[in-house]
């Protein structure tokens, strides 16, 4: 089962990057990822099976789209 990664997350992997960083920015996400290391700033192209490997946690913002639910009670 593929992970949950989106667009806008950002990804702490197991093994740093040789700047020394360790989060990085998902700028694509599909059959590769292309992501942005936080610290130097570079890009890299990661095939997604190897990148998922990778990842130590998955860390997303406070831009959860999770809704609690239709039911909107406004009554006017
Ligand atoms: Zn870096």
């Amino acid at each position: 089962m593929p992970m949950d990664v989106r667009v806008g997350d950002v990804l702490r992997m197991k093994k740093a990057h040789p700047c020394g960083g360790f989060t990085w920015v998902v700028l694509r996400s599909g059959m590769d990822f292309r992501l942005r290391c936080e610290r130097c700033g570079r890009e890299v192209l990661v095939p997604r099976v190897k990148a998922e490997k990778g990842i130590r946690q998955i860390l997303r913002g406070p831009t959860q789209t999770e809704t609690p639910g239709p039911d909107e009670k406004t009554s006017k």
